[in-house]
């Protein structure tokens, strides 16, 4: 046993302990992948939270004095350029102790199970979410589901931890508090925490997608997702809130806010989750009024 842990230990570390470079997974094909997984250079957003995701897909890193904590993994094919982009900074990836995830679909979900591989770190998501990403196959609930197919399926992911409306993962000093805001997706999770930079500390808000996406079939006025998805709205909009953050960059208006960069940090922005639960209210209102049709 002991020359085995030693053998494990020593020359044969990569072979015999699990590969300690990204290994990627297939990656998903769709229309909007290529432009979604275009590279994009990694910044800090403010204090100890940094964008470390491609152009069209949010990946954040978050930095405590234990550990890193990353929300959302993009494509399958993107967890490469996140795993570059963390390193570009300076982190160490091994450093990740915990990934969280907003929604169960492939497009935010699908490089988890790669980078949970590379990292060991503790997948965290909602009860209602968890057994979509252990399997990486969509739930009959979701909006996006489609019977017989694998469309939407992404890599399972091993290991991941149900968390609670309300509570926290803590990291070191860090607490990020999971949020319940279902309607996209029914176990989705908006997730919430502090980031401090110059003696003044912010609220950040990473708010779950709130957008009616689905299957051709799909009713959101009689499934209930509608009802779901308006309290969710309500609940982004009363959040503590000086940053908005969200898994589509687009979302949030990092392009525009990226190029007013010297002006000030054009991300902070006390009504922005306001506006992001107004704007969804208007696009629910016009997709219930196709669903009448
Ligand atoms: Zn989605």
């Amino acid at each position: 046993m002991n020359r085995i842990i030693l053998f494990c230990g020593s020359f044969f570390l990569l072979a015999a302990c699990g590969p300690r470079t990204l290994q990627p997974d297939a990656p998903y094909v769709c229309e909007r992948c290529d432009e979604w997984n275009e590279p994009h250079i990694p910044f800090r957003i403010h204090g100890n939270t940094w964008y470390v995701g491609t152009d069209g897909l949010s990946s954040i890193l978050i930095e405590s004095d234990a550990g890193l904590i990353l929300v959302d993994g993009g494509l399958p094919q993107s967890a490469t350029l996140i795993d570059t982009n963390i390193r570009a900074l300076g982190f160490d990836p091994f450093d990740i102790k915990a990934i969280l995830v907003s929604h169960a679909h492939f497009d935010h979900a699908g490089g988890v199970a790669a980078l949970q591989r590379l990292t060991r770190a503790n997948v965290y998501f909602s009860e209602a979410g968890k057994a979509i990403l252990t399997t990486g196959r969509l739930g009959e609930d979701d909006p996006q589901y489609v019977a017989d197919s694998d469309e939407g399926s992404f890599p399972a992911i091993e290991n991941v931890t149900a968390i609670g409306d309300g509570e926290f993962v803590s990291v070191g000093s860090v607490n990020v508090q999971a949020q319940y805001t279902p309607g996209h997706t029914t176990g989705s999770v908006s997730w919430t925490w502090e980031s401090c930079a110059l003696n003044t500390c912010l609220d950040v808000v990473y708010a779950d997608s709130l957008t009616a996406v689905s299957a051709e079939d799909f009713s959101f006025a009689a499934s209930g997702a509608a009802t779901r998805m308006v309290e969710s709205a309500g609940k982004i909009a009363d959040l503590p809130c000086d940053i908005l953050l969200s898994p589509h960059p687009f979302f949030f208006g990092m392009y525009g806010k990226l190029e007013r960069i010297d002006e000030g940090n054009p991300f902070i922005n006390e009504l922005a989750c306001t506006f992001y639960a107004e704007e969804a209210l208007g696009w629910l209102e016009q997709r219930l009024q196709a669903e009448d049709r």
